[in-house]
């Protein structure tokens, strides 16, 4: 193993945590310093929660000592983006107006986190409630990709896949509503998982649209990801759309990992115009070498992929504009007063909160939300858009009868640079279109790394998507490929990553 264990997966630190090699403390320890030297210049973390982190890490230690028999991933620090409810740390969603909210609950996934052994080493940033694909929209600033500090590091959960990416953490939890956990893994080298719809709790989940919400895995490998999905997975009874079943068997499928055989679809309309020349040669790369392991590649067309942008933004806003109604200065966070009223009504407060306390994405989507939901507009634009839901559903069921699993490449381009596409709401959700359709069907999706571009030594990404609740097939194709990739590479891509504790860096 390596010397330097926030270098090793999170695998191989629970293998040395169990053969008493190291200790819990001491592995915590060695990622808070990792944070503390590297993260002024990332900032993947709103919050680090050094005391309590410490503290589990210490209890871990003490049962293990006791002979006690302990959960296989006891003593393994994690990164939480900051849109689950964790009891006792700060949850702000990225957002002003949940400014120092404390929730008084955790959401179940941080429960199985936390009943796992895993130190919970704080939040990570994300764009605000979620909307975004690089981190930019976050109240609190931007993060950046270790790859290149002026380049985004992907949204919304570009603080958990930065976090991972720059050894601050052996793995993360990230949400993904349209791509927020695979687009950030794709431009920064890492490896995301978008569950099946339901497979994993939403209870404790700030909502941003609830019927596409769903968290997930963020790590540096294939297995690690299995790993982490099988902790957070499985149903729960506080989540009504919860799937009444144990999670897949995910570990197995990465452990065993299989493609002989398989038929690997490549859908028409992800990828080609649009996509970085540099993006194209690498998925057509990582297609070949499946084709060398013995996999059969059919190519699909899923014509209506061609409208799941234009549907998702009539969806995602009415629904956020719902859940975000909540946020009215009476329940949580921010209260402000507004200026020159001598005795202000409720409303009065209610609009001086909301105006001062979310950002601009955020009112765009609230205005543009309540709009398409307003009735003399309801069936112009959301009763299509979820129409264009269901024939894209369609697409996919067509699809899976031709093949067991579809590749694209997970983002159009690689890492973009910060101020890039902030002013250009349209470009930047661009950055989405091969994810989004996963989320609108509620099938699984997954992103691994497939090399650098060409043209800018930038990391890029290759997308697995399976059909619902066949989660265990993203990693046994992704487990092959990912070997075949690092075979490719002379090892894990972000050991090309640059030393950011490097003079200069
Ligand atoms: N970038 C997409 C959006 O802005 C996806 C966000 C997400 O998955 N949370 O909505």
């Amino acid at each position: 193993m390596n010397t330097d264990i926030t270098r090793a997966s999170a695998a191989e630190i629970a293998d040395a945590l169990g053969r008493k090699e190291i200790s819990a403390v001491e592995v915590t320890q060695a990622h808070l310093d990792r944070i503390a030297a590297v993260d002024g210049q990332v900032h993947a973390f709103l919050h680090v929660d050094a005391d309590g982190a410490l503290a589990s890490a210490r209890d871990i230690d003490e049962r293990r000592a006791a002979g006690e028999e302990l959960p296989v991933m006891a003593g393994v620090p994690i990164a939480v983006k900051d849109v689950m409810a964790t009891k006792g740390i700060p949850t702000t969603c990225g957002s002003r107006i949940l400014e120092g909210w404390v929730p008084p609950y955790d959401a179940t996934l941080v429960t199985r986190l936390r009943a796992a052994g895993m130190p919970i080493l704080g939040k990570t940033n994300m764009d605000e409630f979620a909307m975004g694909s690089s981190t930019e929209h976050s109240a609190y600033g931007p993060t950046r990709n270790p790859w290149d500090l002026e380049r985004i590091p992907g949204g919304s959960g570009g603080g958990s896949s930065a976090a991972v990416a720059a050894f601050e953490a052996p793995w993360a939890i990230g949400t993904d509503t349209g791509g927020s956990i695979r687009q950030p893994a794709a431009v920064t080298g890492t490896v995301g998982t978008k569950p099946t719809y339901g497979g994993v709790s939403r209870y404790g989940l700030v909502a941003l649209a609830s019927s596409l919400d769903q968290a997930g895995p963020c790590s540096r490998t294939v297995l690690d990801a299995a790993l982490l999905h099988s902790v957070i997975g499985g149903h729960d009874p506080l989540d009504s759309t919860s799937i009444n079943a144990p999670a897949p068997p995910v570990v197995e499928a990465a452990r065993r990992g299989d493609v002989k055989g398989m038929r690997i679809g490549v859908v028409k309309e992800l990828g080609g115009e649009g996509y970085q020349a540099g993006v194209r040669t690498r998925f057509e790369e990582s297609v070949q070498l499946l084709v060398d392991a013995g996999a059969e590649v059919v190519e699909v067309s899923c014509p209506s992929f061609d409208y799941a942008l234009a549907a998702y933004y009539l969806i995602l806003p009415s629904e956020a504009s719902s859940n975000l109604a909540k946020f009215d200065a009476m329940r949580y966070g921010l209260r402000v007063l507004p200026e020159g009223v001598d005795d202000p009504s409720a409303e009065q407060v209610m609009a001086a909160t909301r105006d001062a306390g979310f950002g601009d994405e955020v009112k765009r989507r609230i205005i543009l939300g309540t709009y398409a939901l307003s009735s003399g507009y309801y069936d112009a634009y959301y009763g299509q858009a979820q129409k264009v839901r269901t024939l894209i559903s369609r697409d996919f069921e067509a699809a899976f009868a031709k093949a067991d699993v579809l590749l694209s490449p997970t983002a159009p381009t690689t890492a973009f640079k910060l101020g890039e596409k902030l002013d250009d709401p349209m470009a930047m959700y661009l950055n989405d279109i091969a994810t989004i359709p996963a989320n609108l069907a509620g099938v699984p999706g997954m992103s691994l790394p497939s090399g650098l571009a060409e043209e800018d030594g930038l990391p890029t990404g290759v997308q697995i998507l399976a059909p619902a609740t066949e989660d265990a097939r993203l990693y046994g194709v992704g487990a092959v490929l990912e070997k075949l990739l690092t075979d490719r590479w002379g090892g894990h891509l972000l050991a090309q990553a640059p030393d950011l504790t490097a003079k200069g860096a």
